[in-house]
């Protein structure tokens, strides 16, 4: 009925900028209340945290142009929504393999809010990554300290976080340390880090890396479409590794030039 097709109008485009990076966060709902009732361990369920990089390593298999963020795309709805529904397709999907005793029930079952935000350029985007691994790093001494207070301590969640209201690294790292003989630096760097995924290449074979091929710095755009499909052959064939690693100093990016080329 062709009197009805206007309402195709109100679809606005929202287009993405080329030769952008482009940032898919992707955030859990409702996780406090959800890891609440799995019983998820305090203050990092090593489980939960196994399962989200297995979600997110499938992503990465399913969508060869996602590197460590997202490449050159045209729609920013079409881009959140594939991310996001494959990534909770997967985390399902994968659940019983990390919870085995744990079967999911109606109406809590796990899902995700998503979002893209674009940056203009690699500094940009590593200061987004720095970032983000600065605001674990905070977080988890926060939450190390207090459950440690909680659970090893016997103080109410009140007295924990009313005794942490206004302290610095320092003080929490003291209190964990004399109070309790934890160094926080021997905590696992999962923890401490967080988790990085990117693709691994044959690394005795620099040639086999993406970056080092002479027509890929070109912007894409501009990379014939056989010179693409080669590359995407790479991509799809890669090792998607998780690491827990210092991604806020140059090495680990000047070690891996073939991530943000
Ligand atoms: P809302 O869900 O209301 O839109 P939000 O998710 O952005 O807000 P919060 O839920 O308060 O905000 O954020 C909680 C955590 O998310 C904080 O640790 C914050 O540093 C982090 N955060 C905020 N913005 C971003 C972002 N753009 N990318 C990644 N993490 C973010
Ligand atoms: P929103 O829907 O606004 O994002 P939220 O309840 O998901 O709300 P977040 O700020 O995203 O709020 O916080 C996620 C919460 O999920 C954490 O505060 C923590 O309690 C819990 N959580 C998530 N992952 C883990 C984990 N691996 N181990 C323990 N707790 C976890
Ligand atoms: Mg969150
Ligand atoms: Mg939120
Ligand atoms: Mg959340």
């Amino acid at each position: 009925m062709r009197r009805f097709e206007y309402v195709k109008d109100f679809e606005q485009p929202d287009v993405l900028l080329p030769n952008t990076w482009i940032v898919v966060r992707i955030d859990g709902r409702g996780f406090h209340k959800l890891s609440d009732h799995y019983a998820f361990v305090k203050p990092n369920d090593r489980r939960a945290l196994d399962l989200m990089n297995a979600a997110a390593v499938e992503v990465m298999k399913d969508l060869p142009d996602l590197c460590i963020a997202y490449g050159v795309s045209d729609e920013y709805r079409k881009l959140v929504t594939t991310i996001v529904s494959t990534f909770t397709a997967y985390y399902i999907h994968l659940w019983s393999i990390y919870f085995p005793s744990t079967p999911l029930q109606p109406p809590n079952l796990p899902s995700f809010d998503g979002r893209a935000v674009i940056y203009p350029s690699s500094r940009i985007l590593r200061d987004y990554m720095s970032w983000r691994q600065v605001d674990c790093h905070i977080n988890n001494l926060y939450n190390t300290t207090f459950w440690t207070m909680v659970l090893q301590g016997g103080m109410s969640n009140t007295d924990a976080e009313q005794e942490l209201k206004g302290t610095v690294s320092a003080d929490k790292n003291e209190i964990l340390f004399k109070r309790f003989g934890i160094n926080y630096n021997n905590e696992e760097e999962i923890y401490k880090k967080g988790s990085v995924l990117y693709r691994q290449y044959e690394l005795q074979d620099p040639k086999e890396a993406p970056a080092s091929q002479e027509e890929d710095s070109l912007p894409e755009a501009k990379q014939s479409r056989s010179q693409q499909d080669k590359l995407k052959k790479l991509r799809r064939k890669a090792q998607v590794v998780v690491d827990h690693i210092d991604i806020i100093k140059d090495d680990f990016w000047e070690r891996r030039p073939w991530i943000l080329s």
